[in-house]
C-alpha cells in the first residue's frame, strides 16, 4: 500500500518534471526573435529578416525558421517585411490583430487574427493578446503578445510602446517571466530610459531583453541601453544571432 502510494505521488508529479526547463530566446536584431519551447514548437514573432541591417548572414536563409507560428505585434514593416514569404515557406500560422492578418496574402486557413484579450493556440502553447500604445497603420491595432508555454511560465514580447498604466494589469494577470522590452527611443517609441521605468514601477521578471534598438541611427543605440538596464540584474544585453536559455 505505501508502495502504491509513493507511486501515485510520483505519478502525480510526473508532469512537473517539465517544470522550468529552458526556453530558448534567439534575437535577430531589432524586434525580431525566435522562441523555442523545451517542446520544440517555435513561434518567430515581427519578422523582419532579410532586409534587416542587423540580422547576421547566416540567419538570413527563411526556410530555415520553420515555425509552427507567426506572431505579429502590429503592421509596421519593420514588424512584418518576411511575415508572408515566411509564412509561404513555412505554412505557419499568422497570429496577430484580425484586421491586419485578413489583409495579408496567404492561405486563409494560416490566418489567425484575434484582437485585445484574445487567446490562440499554437500546438502545447497559447498566445495571449495584450494592448500597446503604438499605431498599425495599415491594418488592425498595435498589440502585445504573451506566450504561455506548458508549465505556466510567460514571455512577454511588449510590441512597440510607450510604457502605460494597464502593464499593470498584464503583470498582475500574467506575471511574466521572461519579457523582450521595446527600449528603442528615437521619434517613435519609449526612450530606454522610460523602458527601464516600466519595468521597475510594473514587473518582476527573471529575465527582461531590451529590443528594438540600434538598427538605424535614429534609434537609440547601445550604450544608451547599457546606461539604462545595465545594473538591472535580470537584464539580458543580446547580440543580434545570440541565442539564451532562459
Ligand atoms: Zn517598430
Amino acid at each position: 500500500m505505501r508502495a502504491l502510494v509513493l507511486l501515485a505521488g510520483l505519478l502525480m508529479a510526473s508532469p512537473a518534471l517539465a517544470d522550468g526547463q529552458p526556453v530558448k530566446v534567439t534575437w535577430l536584431g531589432h524586434a525580431t526573435f525566435v522562441v523555442k519551447a523545451a517542446s520544440g514548437t517555435t513561434v518567430v514573432i515581427d519578422p523582419f529578416i532579410t532586409g534587416n541591417p542587423k540580422t547576421p548572414a547566416e540567419h538570413k536563409d527563411l526556410k530555415k525558421l520553420q515555425p509552427d507560428a507567426i506572431l505579429l505585434t502590429h503592421s509596421h514593416q519593420d514588424h512584418t517585411a518576411d511575415a508572408v514569404p515566411l509564412a509561404k515557406a513555412s505554412k505557419a500560422k499568422v497570429i496577430g490583430a484580425h484586421d491586419h492578418i485578413v489583409s495579408l496574402d496567404i492561405p486563409d486557413e494560416q490566418k489567425a487574427g484575434g484582437n485585445v484579450g484574445g487567446v490562440i493556440a499554437v500546438k502545447d502553447l497559447k498566445v495571449h493578446l495584450v494592448p500597446a500604445m503604438h499605431g498599425s497603420s495599415p491594418g488592425g491595432r498595435p498589440l502585445g503578445v504573451i506566450i504561455e508555454f506548458a508549465d505556466g511560465r510567460k514571455l512577454y514580447h511588449t510590441g512597440d510602446t510607450w510604457i502605460f498604466g494597464d502593464m499593470a494589469l498584464i503583470q498582475e494577470f500574467y506575471a511574466p517571466d521572461i519579457i523582450l522590452m521595446q527600449a528603442g527611443g528615437g521619434p517613435y517609441n519609449q526612450q530606454p530610459d522610460v523602458a527601464r521605468k516600466a519595468l521597475d514601477r510594473f514587473f518582476r521578471p527573471s529575465a527582461v531583453v531590451p529590443m528594438h534598438y540600434g538598427t538605424w541611427p535614429v534609434l537609440a543605440d547601445e550604450a544608451a541601453v547599457k546606461k539604462a538596464f545595465g545594473d538591472h540584474p535580470k537584464a539580458k544585453i543580446m547580440t543580434p544571432g545570440q541565442t539564451l536559455s532562459l
